[in-house]
């Protein structure tokens, strides 16, 4: 009677958040994080349930061989939805529908030939064998695709690995014991469903978690990024700096205004489109010269900064110098026009500064030098107190 309860109420929860990831999924514009994938899981295993109930537990027939095989199909889903989680496209009915068709045969054979007890043990043993997979891949999944969540990911392996040493225990009693271990009134069925319970709980909760962080962090990236070039903008520029200085060792910075020169004319001869491809092509020399953990930002129109961490003034300058000449050697690429295109640019280089307080001022000090550049008649560096 308890299991029943446990049962029902886990098919209730099972359906509920089958419905608010579906919910969930279709407020995600196109990028559905795999909520949908989660969603059919959650209705696998709910009809699962259901059918349990309303068929018992070892009974033989069309109804348990296929709450068998959606119960196999249910943690298949989840890892199909993990994977679109994770930016890995993947069909889904395809896979699914095939295990489907492959098990259900599994089973007809094995009932043929073995009987119940094999079948139920093929499935506790294939549950058992599934999970531990997806524990060690979880596991693996924190050191690669999901380095930023890596509590998460333990909790997760935690979990599963948990359900997963509960089918091979069931496997074991069944082996034993035969289907009298399924009994649903016996000890270890009342734990094995609140564990599942517990799970039904926990780990959908878990998934929204996970959806809520994905887009905090998305939102978080583009309030601090330039849309045409991906390039920081000023804000997170300032938060780039504040992280840098907030290090005890943290060392002098220069900074850098990169002004293209005569931009307007490529604009006004070439049209937007190539203006917009300059940019863009600037940003990546931009990042290609600059030293990993410097900081590239535009900061709007045909002006760019690069902040040189850790630096001295010679090692500014060669940076400046360094950057002047890439612009001016390389070709903007993807144009589709006949002749290439280049450009060039003047770099204003500022005094040493050693807090994010000091931004405007020190970007004061290298437009000033930058105004000389370009005065002096462009594609030059000039620094700040000569
Ligand atoms: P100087 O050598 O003195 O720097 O001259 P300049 O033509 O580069 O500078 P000016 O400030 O006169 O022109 C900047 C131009 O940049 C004007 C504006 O239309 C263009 N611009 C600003 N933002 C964008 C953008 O996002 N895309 C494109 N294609 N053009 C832009
Ligand atoms: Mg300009
Ligand atoms: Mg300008």
């Amino acid at each position: 009677m308890v299991t029943t309860v446990i049962l029902s109420m886990l098919c209730v929860h099972l359906l509920c958040f089958c419905v608010m990831f579906l919910l969930i999924s279709t407020r995600l514009n196109g990028k559905r994080m795999g909520m949908e994938v989660f969603a059919l899981g959650n209705l696998l295993l709910g009809l699962a349930y259901i059918l349990q109930l309303l068929g018992g537990l070892a009974n033989w027939g069309a109804m348990s061989v296929v709450n068998h095989t959606l119960t196999l199909c249910a943690p298949v889903a989840y890892v199909l939805g993990a994977l679109r989680f994770f930016d890995r496209p993947t069909p889904v009915w395809q896979p699914l529908l095939a295990l489907a068709a492959v098990y259900t045969t599994v089973q007809v054979v094995v009932q043929a030939a073995f009987g119940a007890e094999a079948r139920h043990a093929l499935l506790a043993g294939s549950c058992a064998l599934l999970f531990l997979i997806m524990t060690l891949a979880v596991l693996y999944a924190r050191r690669t695709v999901a380095r930023d969540l890596r509590v998460e990911m333990i909790v997760f392996a935690v979990l599963i690995g948990g359900i997963g040493a509960l089918n091979a225990v069931k496997l074991l009693m069944i082996l034993q014991g035969g289907l009298a271990a399924l009994d649903m009134n016996s000890g270890f069925q009342k734990v094995f469903y609140i564990y599942m319970s517990f799970l039904g709980t926990v780990l959908p909760p878990c998934a929204v978690w996970l959806v809520l962080r994905r887009l905090t962090d998305e939102l978080r990236t583009m309030a601090a990024h330039d849309p045409l070039t991906q390039l920081l903008n000023r804000r997170g520029l300032m938060e780039g700096l504040e992280a840098h200085f907030r290090s005890r060792t943290a060392g002098p910075a220069y900074l850098l205004i990169v002004d293209i020169d005569h931009f307007k004319r490529i604009n006004d001869t070439h049209g937007h489109k190539v203006g917009d491809l300059v940019l863009c092509h600037v940003a990546e020399v931009l990042r290609a010269t600059a030293r990993k953990g410097d900081l590239t930002c535009r900061l709007g129109g045909e002006e760019f900064v690069l902040i040189g961490l850790d630096t001295d003034r010679a090692g500014a300058v060669q940076l400046a110098e360094r950057t002047r000449a890439a612009i001016e050697r390389s070709e903007v690429p993807g144009t589709g026009l006949n002749q290439p295109i280049r450009c060039t640019a003047t770099i204003g280089v500022s005094g040493e500064f050693t807090s994010p307080q000091a931004l405007d001022e020190t970007l004061q000090q290298a437009d000033a030098a930058l105004y000389r550049g370009k005065t002096a008649g462009r594609n030059r560096v000039e620094h700040a107190g000569v």
